[in-house]
Formats: structure tokens, sequence, C-alpha cells
């Protein structure tokens, strides 16, 4: 037996369209399985909040839901069986209220909150956007790269083409708007009378209902589906930068315009390389004799290894820059810099015959100047612009 949504959100059987909305909210936050490190019973009980919020927040569910109860939601549910997948669930969670976890600040989804507008009162018919989490490696960042990503979704419904309604039917004007899809209310204010202008909540906007609903579809014009995705990442990338491909998220109901994919990136640091914009750093490690005698060096870069020519007379902390060996720049062409910064090693432990020849050296070498690594670490600034 299922729990009554009223209950499950903790409101009264007459609570306005905002209370409702702020309930789910408040629990929504509390299981949201990113705050819960996937804690199954919190993500079951996520499932069910946002079923209950599905329905209630919906006049026409919702009347059906207090008319018919758990089997009323089903029929004009837009989900065939009304029961929740996790993805869909938080693409519902994500549509009202715009963000993945709740985070404010820190794990990077804060920027979604504009992005999804709030979620409100746009157009009622659009489909949910998908969000997908793309990894990618340093390398693919330098080179671009094209992913496979599976994604859960909906698809417009084969048995009815999308529209809804039982095969042969037509979908019917509706009563409370004529078809318009709007209601408008005369409200007065301090200012005067003014017309507010709200989607028809009978028919959420659409002008039409479906009166004989198709029987795959339940009414929705869509099924559950999963499909394979190409996406296609430029060089040159930044860490939570996002790819939006319109028109590849979910369709709307009946044949609505499609909501966006959106590919949040998450690049993999390479623990190689310092990354600052479009250069990178990479620290080398050189012998003393290779420092004083000048050596030829193989370095790592995104592309391969490269030849470093070290000039005798190396000091640690001196950077040599490899030009164009950085990190593709995105939109402006040409590519970053790869910074080598120099680190002179010296021996922790020594063989015999090194010490002796060591030993000799000390007799013969000169003192270190004053006053030389200010200037060293100035080079570098010099090199990274100022970091
Ligand atoms: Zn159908
Ligand atoms: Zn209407």
């Amino acid at each position: 037996m299922k729990q009554d949504f009223y209950v499950v959100l903790g409101v009264q059987r007459d609570a306005s369209e905002a209370d409702i909305k702020k309930a789910y909210r408040k629990l929504a936050m509390e299981c949201h399985p990113d705050r819960n490190n996937g804690d199954k019973a919190s993500e079951e009980k996520f499932k069910l909040v946002t079923e209950a919020y599905e329905v209630l927040r919906d006049p026409e569910k919702r009347a059906a839901y207090d008319r018919f109860g758990h089997q009323g939601a089903r029929t004009t549910s837009g989900f065939g069986s009304m029961h929740f997948d996790l993805s869909e669930a938080l693409m519902v969670f994500m549509r009202d209220f715009g963000l993945a976890g709740g985070r404010e600040g820190g794990g990077g989804f804060g920027g979604f909150e504009t992005l999804f507008g709030g979620g409100q009162l746009r157009d009622r018919r659009r489909g949910h956007d998908i969000k997908v989490g793309l990894k990618l490696t340093l390398a693919e960042v330098a080179s671009g790269t094209t992913k496979t990503v599976r994604i859960k979704s909906l698809e417009s419904c084969p048995e009815c083409a999308g529209t809804g309604g039982k095969p042969g039917s037509q979908p019917v004007q509706c009563g409370t708007c004529g078809g318009s899809g709007e209601v408008r209310r005369q409200a007065n204010s301090l200012f005067g009378q003014f017309l507010t202008v709200s989607p028809c909540p009978t028919c959420a906007g659409e002008g039409t209902v479906i009166r004989s609903p198709c029987d795959r579809c339940g009414g929705d014009g869509r099924v559950k589906s999963e499909k394979t995705i190409q996406i296609d990442v430029p060089a040159g990338v930044a860490d939570h930068h996002y790819l939006t491909m319109r028109g590849q998220g979910v369709p709307g109901p009946r044949n609505g315009p499609r909501g966006d994919l959106i590919a949040v990136l998450d690049i993999k640091e390479d623990p190689r390389f310092e990354r600052h914009g479009d250069d990178i750093v990479y620290d080398l490690g050189i012998t003393f004799s290779q420092a004083a005698l000048g050596a030829e060096l193989q370095v790592p870069t995104p592309y391969g290894q490269a030849t470093l020519r070290v000039e005798s007379g190396t000091q640690t902390g001196m950077a040599y820059r490899l030009r164009s060996k950085g990190l593709p720049r995105l939109g402006e062409g040409g590519y970053g810099d790869l910074h080598v910064r120099i680190h002179v090693w010296t021996p922790t432990k020594l063989t015999a015959e090194q010490r002796t020849l060591l030993e000799e050296l000390s007799e013969v070498e000169d003192a270190p100047p004053e006053k030389e690594s200010g200037k060293v670490w100035d080079t570098i600034r010099r090199a990274l612009g100022d970091l």
C-alpha cells in the first residue's frame, strides 16, 4: 500500500501550491543523494517525496489524486508506471530548484541556478534538461575528444506518435481556457487594476485536453528510453565548463519542445603538470653536473615527449619555456606554453667514488655570489605572467 502523498510531504489536504513547494524543497534537500553519499534509504525517500510533489504541485493530477487516490494519479501522470527512478526524480528537483545537491558555493553546481532560471513558468510543455558529468584527462583536453555517454530519458511514444491520445482519437479543446492555454484574471492593487495571465491549470497551457489517453504512455506522449549520445569536446576546455547541446534533452509532453543536454566537465588532474589557464608548469629535477655542464633532457608534454636543452649554469628555480606546448586556447586558436621549472637535486647518498670526486671539486670550486636567489624568482614570476 502506497503512502498518502499529503502525509509524505507533511502538508494539509488544503495546502497551497507554495506550501507544497516549500515542504518538498525542505525534504528533498535533506534526503538528496548528493548529500547522503548514495545512502539507499535516503534515495528511496527522495524518489517518494519527488513523486508526491509531482502529483500535488500539478492541479490536474492533484484533483485526480484527491478523487481517485493513487489510481487517479497514475492515469494522468507523466510517467507510465508512476514510479520514479532516481534520474527522473533528480530532473524534477533540478527543474524546479535548479541545483544539483542544494550545495551553495563549493561543489560547483551553483551556476545551474541561473541556467535553469528557477524552472517556473517557462514553456510548460518544454521537456527537462538532462545533465551529465563528463570525466576528461588532460590529454583529452589537449587534443579534444568525443565522448560517448548513455543516458536515461524519455522518448516520443511510438503507440500514439507522441500525441498522448488513443490512436484514432483527437484531443479536444480545453473547457477552462477555451483553447488559449491561458487564464486571465483581473486583480486590484494600490496602483489600480491590472490583468494577470497564467497558464491554464486544467490543460497546463496546452489549450487541449486528452479525453481518451493512449494506453502505452497514459496520455503523456512519452515513454522511458535509454540512449547513447556522442558529445564532441573541443580542445582547451577547463574544469566546470559546461557544454550545452540544444534540443538533446527530454522531449516535452505531447510533442512539446525538447530540453537541452548539458555536459558538465570534470577534468582529472594530471599529477605531472600544474595548470594555469592555457599554460602548464612541469617540475624537472636535474643533477648537479647537468646544471653545471648543461644537458639535453626529455620532458613530458600533453602531446608526448619533448627535448629540452638545459644550459650550463642553470640554477634551481629557473624556468624554461617550451612555446606552444601548453594547452589549446579555447576559441582563440593557438596554444599556451609549457614552463619547465628546474630543481637542482642534491644527492643524499654518495658512493666512495662520488665522494672522492666531490671532495676534489670542493678544493677548487668558487663560493656562490650573494643575492643570486632573488633574481631567479623574478625570472620565473615574469615567465608565468606573475602567478
Ligand atoms: Zn502514447
Ligand atoms: Zn486550458
